[in-house]
């Protein structure tokens, strides 16, 4: 058998063990210590956020964003459909409704149109939407201009779910930093990784110092333990902020080599009849987490991902959008095909940054010799 070849696998970049060390050396271990502020602090440089928490994982930050936002039983959330569940499961912890929206084709981001006539909708049926959660997907930004019009039209607060997207920009700005609150994961598989973690983000600093006091069980000040809120244990730990502090070193490097595995691909795939690929329009900066394709038919897709697998190759298909999902399909959404085709017809290919052109090269030709026959 050959050796795997991973869809994205964690790659330290070779400093996280010093911060890991020096955690344990001067017994910091604990959710706070130097590396949870050293590595808050890493974020704000990079993407010139006003403040952060680091937090358990980029779920936990999601449902903090929401609790910070109010959101409550029986509100709407707009969210959307194309997206990884974690995006949408804690309008549900919330016991919150989801509302799903479809993408567009130019990012495969939520489209500002369809965005626009939910909201119109759900005000016509009597409930204005609470707040929009806007995925940035496979690191591609969403159409921020017009997201934002479209939210600030009927004041309404963005979450961006930029948990793909750290190192993305848009016009030049970090994503996750542009709405009301952003939102980042360190996963084993993002582009970079604490093996688990997350973070939240604002240019409003209340909403951190709040979810702070939300993740750290909500005490308030008392010499003895009192509780005037309900409260969570979402902190990230001193240790994992370590990982965190070294990754942040290399993420810039990272997102080169994800974009040059994206380059690759396209040169020596794209040419290739019924295969295309993700463009990114004119100021849009994607940090090309996962290279994606689309290929003529679910058929050819299969076949594709089939061919990939019998090689110990993983490949996986786009995401299956939310609407579609048993858990999900009971709610409102409003759709307009662009999902639904691209979870038929897409395929997401090996994409880490520590991949090697020589495993580069045996995607590509096990891709050329299925399209051949
Ligand atoms: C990974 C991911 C999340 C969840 O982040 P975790 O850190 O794994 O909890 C949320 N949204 C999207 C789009 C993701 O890809």
């Amino acid at each position: 058998m050959k050796n795997k070849i991973w869809l994205s696998s964690p790659h330290m970049g070779g400093t996280e063990m010093n911060y890991v060390q020096e955690a344990y050396d001067t017994n910091w271990v604990a959710p706070l210590g130097p590396n949870v502020n050293g590595f808050e602090q890493d974020i704000i440089n990079y993407t010139g956020v006003k403040a952060v928490s680091v937090l358990s994982s980029g779920t936990a930050a999601i449902h903090l964003a929401l609790i910070l936002l109010g959101v409550k039983s029986d509100d709407e959330v707009l969210c959307s459909t194309f997206t990884f569940s974690a995006s949408a499961n804690p309008i549900v912890y919330q016991k919150a409704i989801p509302v799903f929206i479809d993408s567009e084709k130019d990012t495969w981001n939520m489209c500002p149109v369809s965005l626009e006539e939910a909201i119109e909708d759900r005000i016509s049926k009597g409930k204005k939407p609470k707040a929009i959660i806007l995925v940035h997907l496979y690191g591609m930004p969403s159409k921020m201009d017009e997201i934002m019009a479209v939210a600030s039209k009927y004041n309404i607060p963005v979450i961006e779910d930029a948990a793909e997207a750290i190192g993305s920009t848009y016009k030049g700005r970090a994503m996750g930093i542009l709405g009301e609150i952003g939102v980042y994961s360190f996963n084993g598989n993002k582009i970079i990784t604490t093996s688990g973690g997350g973070a939240l983000v604002s240019n409003n600093s209340e909403y951190c110092k709040k979810a702070i006091f939300l993740a750290t069980q909500a005490r308030d000040e008392a010499p003895h333990y009192q509780h005037s809120e309900i409260g969570y244990n979402y902190r990230m730990s001193n240790i994992v902020a370590g990982i965190g502090r070294g990754q942040m070193e290399v993420l810039d490097d990272r997102v080169a080599a994800r974009r040059a595995n994206h380059a690759y691909y396209q040169e020596n795939l794209g040419s290739r009849q019924g295969i295309t690929f993700l463009q990114e329009p004119e100021g849009f900066f994607s940090n090309r987490w996962l290279s994606c394709i689309l290929t003529k038919s679910f058929e050819q897709r299969e076949k594709i991902r089939l061919a990939l697998a019998k090689e110990n190759i993983e490949a996986r298909p786009l995401w299956k959008p939310m609407h579609q999902q048993p858990v999900f399909e009971n709610y409102p959404a409003y759709t307009n095909g662009v999902s639904e085709e691209l979870f038929e017809k897409g395929l997401c290919l090996p994409s880490g940054s520590n991949l090697t052109k020589e495993d580069l090269n045996r995607v590509i030709s096990t891709i050329n010799a299925v399209m051949n026959v």
